[in-house]
């Protein structure tokens, strides 16, 4: 098969590297490989640069560029994405998903402590997004995916900074579309309810907390990478253009359950 022939999805954007940030494992490893299946070159950017963390990751590496990128800092995102455009041939999409937890009683979290969590989960979605902005112009039509979380609009014990990380991501895709629209740039806010990765693992198998939060899912489960990563990878493979500056929701039908 002709690589014109599994390129897919549509516009001038269709042929360029997506961005995946965090996408050593977890769901940023899941939505790298999907991307990849369906035919697309993805530049996995980590602190670690490490290849997704996937079952296929071998049959998949010719599609990867796997670049170490903190994306706490300016210059690491700078540097990685001026690569990114010269190796791949531009860029046509971004996935700004690497994000950390921490949560703790409000009467005592450290101010260093919510400064670090709004640096990665917020700030380095705006900045990576102004820095993507050239590149996505130049690509004609193009998509950036935030992954925000369904705890955007939770009250959540202990959750201040993880939680007020979040509803700021659901503001900046509003902002960011409103005002990048009219270049083709269409960005969307997925926001995963539970889903098992190494975020929290222990949490989940914890017999306690893990049954509370299995009778609150609709579906009887959290999710698996995969369910995420399928959903982002049809929106880039089936791009809507109109679809631009909504919060989707991906969470078993846990936040409409009573
Ligand atoms: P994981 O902890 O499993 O993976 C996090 C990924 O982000 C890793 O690839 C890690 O790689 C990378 N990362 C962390 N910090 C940085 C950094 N400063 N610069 C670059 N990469 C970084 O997390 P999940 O897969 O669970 O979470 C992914 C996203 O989904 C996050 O934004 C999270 O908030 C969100 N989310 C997750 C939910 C869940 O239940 N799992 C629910 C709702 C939202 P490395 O260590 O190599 O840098």
């Amino acid at each position: 098969m002709t690589e014109a022939r599994v390129i897919a999805g549509t516009g001038t954007g269709a042929n360029r590297a997506i961005i995946v940030t965090g996408a050593s494992r977890g769901i940023g490893a899941e939505i790298a490989a999907e991307l990849a299946r369906r035919g697309r070159r993805v530049a996995c950017l980590s602190r670690t640069g490490a290849r997704p963390d996937v079952a296929d990751a071998d049959a998949l590496a010719e599609r990867f560029l796997c670049i170490p990128c903190d994306v706490s800092r300016e210059e690491d995102l700078r540097g990685a994405f001026k690569q990114v455009a010269e190796r791949a041939g531009g860029i046509g999409g971004l996935v700004n998903n690497a994000g950390i937890h921490r949560d703790g009683p409000s009467r005592s979290f450290s101010t260093g402590d919510f400064e670090d969590v709004l640096r990665v989960n917020t700030l380095a979605v705006f900045v990576a997004s102004r820095e993507a902005y050239p590149y996505l112009v130049d690509a004609g039509s193009s998509l950036i995916v935030n992954i925000g979380s369904f705890f955007d609009r939770m009250g959540v014990k202990g959750g201040a900074a993880y939680c007020a990380s979040k509803a700021a991501v659901a503001a900046i895709t509003r902002c960011l579309a409103a005002e990048w629209g009219r270049k083709g740039i269409a960005v969307l806010n997925v926001a995963p309810g539970y889903i098992e990765t190494d975020i929290n693992r222990d949490y989940l198998n914890d017999p306690v907390h893990g049954e509370k939060v299995r009778a609150r899912i609709a579906t009887g489960r959290p999710g698996m990478p995969a369910d995420i990563a399928k959903f982002v990878a049809v929106l880039f493979t089936e791009r809507i253009a109109f679809l631009t500056g909504e919060t989707i929701c991906i969470d078993g039908g846990h936040s409409i359950s009573l």
